[in-house]
């Protein structure tokens, strides 16, 4: 079979190869692969800054974002069978089975031993066929196969939407205005489920108005804000939620000026480590006399994925096709170089599988 491969240590060595097919475990399934997602972190793991391959390999098979249809299941596997389509979640328990993981939290993992397919010590799914544990596959319903291969990083927003609504039942708390960093797909989902929820939404990058992401942002009814013409001062506007999606630190300690009284901000991005120095006393101060909450937020567990899967219906009838306009490029594995390079109007690039 063909697989889309990095090799360990190495930049810029994504390759396209010919692979044995993986042959599935008594608790696994055999997934043919129909599309795959790429995103930000499949492009920093070329780069050499991030990721692992499994332990005594020497390349990792790329891919986490995946929609595929079940080939055949091991023999412990119960509830799934030939033809389902499923999208698998990234994250695998740790050796340890620590508390969480042990009870479906696998995304809060404790000893930070855990796997994640495509990205840490298990390949990933940009492969025709692929395998993985049964007990972390969602299954699609037809009429969403068309944006299933979505699910994945919709579930980091359904996380992180998620937790802000849990951890604000502290108090009163009626938000009305939210701020959405970034208009990739984290961006744009964020922008669609905050719209969802009723909520004044403001989309912030840096691309101008007449941008297929500017257009996608205005077309669910939220505002865009081009940061290269407008900045967040002049809009004198104050948010009862930020969700930060551009992986910039320096955006992000801004975003904490932003923050409404009684406010919540969640961090998504994986930043740079020594991106960034800041004056921390007075954005202590404001958070203490504002009862402010900042929070980060990584991967996600078979749950949200779930509420990612309600919100797809959701969207549908409140905003037609408006998910597949996030596709802005669907290739073949054989243009795994131009689905690897970075493009700034791109939304989301697809590979496709089948
Ligand atoms: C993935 C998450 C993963 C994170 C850190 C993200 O791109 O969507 O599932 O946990 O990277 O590895
Ligand atoms: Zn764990």
């Amino acid at each position: 079979m063909i697989a889309i491969t990095v090799t360990l240590g190495s930049k810029g060595s994504v390759q396209l190869t010919q692979l044995d097919s993986p042959r599935p475990k008594p608790n696994e399934v055999l997934l043919r692969i129909k599309k795959l997602g790429i995103d930000g972190t499949d492009r920093d793991i070329n780069a050499g800054f991030y990721g692992a391959p499994p332990d005594g390999e020497e390349f990792l098979v790329c891919g986490h974002e995946a929609l595929g249809i079940i080939d055949s299941v091991g023999s412990n596997v119960k509830g799934f069978a030939q033809g389902d389509l499923v999208v698998p979640t990234v994250r695998r328990s740790c050796p340890e089975n620590c508390v969480n993981c042990r009870n479906g939290e696998s995304d809060m993992c404790l000893t930070g031993h855990y796997y994640e397919h495509g990205i840490y010590k298990l390949h990933g799914f940009a492969s025709e066929l692929a395998v993985t544990d049964a007990d972390y596959l969602v299954k699609i319903p037809c009429e969403l196969a068309d944006v299933a291969v979505l699910l994945e990083p919709t579930s980091i927003v359904e996380k992180a939407l998620n937790q802000i609504y849990q951890i604000q039942s502290r108090m009163i708390w009626e938000p009305k205005i939210a701020l959405m960093l970034g208009a990739g797909p984290i961006g744009q989902l964020g922008t669609l489920i905050l719209r969802l929820r009723g909520l004044e939404v403001f989309t912030v990058a840096q691309r101008p108005e007449d941008d297929p992401k500017a257009q996608l942002v205005s077309a669910s009814g939220a505002k865009y804000v081009n940061a290269k013409e407008t900045s967040l001062d002049s809009l004198g506007r104050s948010f009862d939620i930020i969700v930060e999606g551009t992986g910039n630190a320096t955006v992000a300690v801004d975003a904490m000026h932003h923050l409404a009284t009684n406010g919540a901000l969640c961090f998504l991005g994986v930043y740079d480590p020594e991106q960034l120095t800041i004056h921390a006393g007075d954005l202590f101060r404001e958070m203490v006399l504002r009862n402010k909450l900042i929070f980060g937020s990584v991967n996600a567990n078979k749950s949200y994925f779930e509420l990612g899967l309600k919100d797809f219906q959701l969207i549908k009838q409140k905003f037609g096709d408006i998910l597949t306009r996030l596709f802005t490029s669907v290739l073949k594995p054989q243009d795994y170089e131009k689905a690897f390079e970075p493009d700034p109007s791109e939304i989301k690039t697809v590979i496709d599988f089948s």
